[in-house]
């Protein structure tokens, strides 16, 4: 048997496109675009690309973008000064602050003093209690995004086995949530998992966010399973995955690709968060897509 490749990018564009025509419309209740500021913070290049390409995927769609890149050597004082000013600002809806930020500052604080309602990242406490809780609220984007993928390939996660790997607030711990809402039976794996290929070989669902290249084998995946591949790690091949790919492919019932997998799907759903967050805060219904 040979996989299903789940094709993300076609996902993305879908996800994008109801995006944009709901941009449209709450533009026209608003009376202007919906907002996203983008904080960028010291010269990561990595991170400078990311911010990039979320700008130019806000311009596509409508959103209108506020671009702030305070020098390298802020102060943490300075930088909740701006967090305070774009939370109190009208036109903005949500707020990005692109994660790492330069040592001198704790991410953890800044992260905390986003208004809940423009976090457009899901990573405050206060998101991140309401999706434990199972209670609307903005959900971070890579998590979002995999809900959406599993649902286009018509997998619902209702009453299956549902193996996660990693843990993280980012990936792991939210998707944790996001499955267990969709009444999956939901095992999350880490860096401790005792016999971690036992635990795999049990999810219908599979999912690896560990950041260690091709950490997932054939062996690891019970055959048909629904394989959802997040990581993106540089290696000397390039842009690899944590699922051994050309081994999975053999196994799985379904499989995401790295690169065109995951990926696509966490801006299109950083889009889509920005575009519920305006809602929440203006209290306009969902017509279309709403936060889960
Ligand atoms: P992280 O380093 O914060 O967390 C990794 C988790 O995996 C930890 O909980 C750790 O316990 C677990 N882990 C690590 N090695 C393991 C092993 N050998 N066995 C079992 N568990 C192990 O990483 P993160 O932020 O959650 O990201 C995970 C990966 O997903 C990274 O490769 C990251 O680049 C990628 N990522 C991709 C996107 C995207 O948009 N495509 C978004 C977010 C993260």
């Amino acid at each position: 048997m040979v996989a299903t490749v789940i094709d993300g990018k076609a996902v993305a564009a879908s996800v994008r496109e109801r995006v944009r025509a709901d941009v449209e419309q709450l533009s026209a209740e608003l009376g202007r675009p919906p907002g996203l500021a983008t904080v960028l913070v010291g010269d990561d290049p990595a991170s400078a690309i990311y911010v990039r390409r979320k700008r130019e995927a806000c311009e596509e769609v409508g959103i209108r973008s506020f671009h702030h890149e305070p020098g390298g050597s802020i102060s943490q004082e300075e930088l909740l000064e701006l967090v305070v000013e774009l939370n109190e600002a009208d036109e903005v809806d949500g707020i990005l602050v692109q994660l790492p930020l330069p040592e001198q500052i704790d991410s953890d604080v800044i992260v905390a003093a986003l208004d809940p309602g423009k976090d457009v990242d899901g990573l405050t406490p206060t998101s991140a209690g309401l999706l434990a809780r199972g209670e609307p609220g903005l959900v971070p984007c890579t998590p979002r995004g995999i809900m959406e993928l599993l649902s286009s390939a018509g997998i619902d996660p209702a009453g299956r086995e549902a193996v996660i790997v990693g843990r993280s607030n980012l990936v792991g711990r939210p998707l944790f949530s996001l499955l267990l809402g969709a009444n999956a039976t939901v095992t999350v794996c880490h860096s401790r998992t005792r016999d971690l290929p036992e635990v795999c070989r049990r999810g219908e669902i599979l999912i690896a966010a560990a950041g260690s290249p091709r950490l997932v084998g054939a062996e690891m995946i019970r055959p048909g399973a629904t394989v959802i591949d997040v990581g993106t790690n540089r290696t000397d091949d390039g842009l690899v995955g944590d699922v051994d790919f050309d081994a999975a492919v053999e196994v799985a019932g379904a499989i995401t690709p790295v690169p065109g997998g995951v990926g696509p799907m966490t801006i299109a759903m950083l889009l889509s968060n920005t575009v519920d967050a305006a809602r929440l805060r203006h209290k306009i219904a969902a017509t279309s897509g709403r936060p889960t």
